[in-house]
């Protein structure tokens, strides 16, 4: 049932030129981070969201670290379980050891505007900082995102990494595993064990797998379920590979699926279709989420669409920019989406089908590349 030593077939990728790509692209960033820290009318800024100290510093169990960068410096501040980590790891020129970090920062930062992360600081240790650099600091929100939006060429190779990794398992796992009897929960470790063999850290999120009634919910977990002939089963997966998030969806037939769904399928796919040629740069994150939704429409489906067509993926699973009918983004060459329309209803079931996408100077590549037609198993 398993593929020996899952491949043998080694990376795909020079993890070691990725690596010195980011280390040299390091100053510019810091740079663009400074001119941001400008317009929140600061001189410095204390980044302690994790997935923003891994965009800066390389760390990566960011977690357990923070950022300070000020007009002539850049820190990682850890602690001492990460001395050698930190060192080996950190692509700023240094980092500062300490339990009371926020005494540090007080210290680096005295005399300037400093500015927090709103979304991340707690309020007691915003009132601690406070207190130690005896003046008020300057809440900012999304401050780092308009950059984080925008992937640099190592970041695109890492996105594309992992998500030819979740293609492979995906793949595998289900012409191994999927027919009747299997529970939902042994395709997960499956394909979460095949998502590691081919080279994964991880996995971007808990893997779904919902099947028959369960696929009537956009999340479903996979739980002990035992899938049955008849059903349809939604897997959405990615996997997580030096810190970059893949995320795909696909939906299977086990046995013969009835109608509607069969045609709840058709209407989807066409939906993703249609969606995915609006993805370009200059289209706004409304617009190609309004393709979608009209497509749906078409079929009579709209109101079973629940959730936004798609997000960023990056450092985050979920991240800029947007694709939704609130989004205030618009798309440009380098950023990274999902396109992932889905219909779902209760006590019949549902689907979704979802790509991982690149925005590209002349329009967009799909990363993805699983096979989106219809097939049954079992
Ligand atoms: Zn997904
Ligand atoms: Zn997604």
């Amino acid at each position: 049932m398993t593929h020996d030593g899952a491949t043998g077939a080694g990376p795909r990728i020079d993890a070691d030129a990725l690596q010195a790509a980011a280390v040299a692209a390091a100053p510019a960033l810091l740079d663009a981070v400074r001119a941001r820290i400008g317009t929140a009318g600061a001189d410095a800024l204390l980044v302690t969201a994790p997935a923003n100290v891994r965009y800066l510093s390389g760390f990566s169990t960011p977690a357990d670290g923070r950022v300070l960068v000020t007009g002539d410096g850049a820190w990682l501040l850890t602690d001492e379980r990460y001395t050698v980590q930190a060192a080996a790891e950190s692509w700023l020129a240094e980092q500062v050891i300490a339990r009371d970090w926020l005494a540090r920062v007080a210290e680096l930062a005295a005399g300037q505007t400093l500015a927090i992360e709103a979304e991340h600081l707690t309020v007691a240790q915003r009132t601690t900082l406070e207190r130690k650099l005896g003046s008020t600091v300057v809440p900012t929100e999304g401050l780092l995102r308009p950059l984080r939006m925008r992937k640099r060429a190592f970041e695109i190779a890492w996105l594309r990494e992992a998500a030819r990794i979740t293609d492979v398992a995906l793949t595998r796992v289900v012409d191994d595993l999927l027919r009747p009897g299997v529970r939902e929960l042994d395709l997960a470790l499956e394909l979460e064990r095949a998502m590691r063999a081919e080279g994964a850290d991880g996995t971007s999120f808990d893997i779904i797998v919902a099947s028959g009634p369960r696929s009537a919910m956009p999340h479903g977990v996979a739980s002990t379920r035992r899938i049955e002939a008849g059903d349809l089963v939604t897997i959405d997966l990615g996997a997580r590979v030096a810190g970059y998030h893949a995320d795909m969806t696909r939906a299977f037939g086990v046995g013969r699926v009835a109608e509607p769904l069969r045609g709840w399928y058709r209407a989807v796919l066409a939906a993703q279709r249609a969606a995915l040629l609006a993805v370009a740069p200059g289209a706004t994150g409304v617009a190609v989420d309004g393709v979608a939704r009209e497509r749906l429409a078409e079929a009579g489906l709209a109101e079973y669409f629940t959730h936004s067509l798609g997000h960023g993926t990056g450092l985050e699973v979920h991240e800029g920019p947007s694709l939704s009918s609130r989004s205030t983004d618009t798309l440009e060459p380098g950023m990274v989406v999902t396109v992932e329309p889905g219909v779902y209803h209760a006590g019949q079931g549902g689907l979704r089908i979802e790509d991982l996408v690149l925005v590209t100077t002349d329009g967009h590549e799909v990363l993805s590349s699983t096979p989106k037609d219809y097939r049954e198993f079992g």
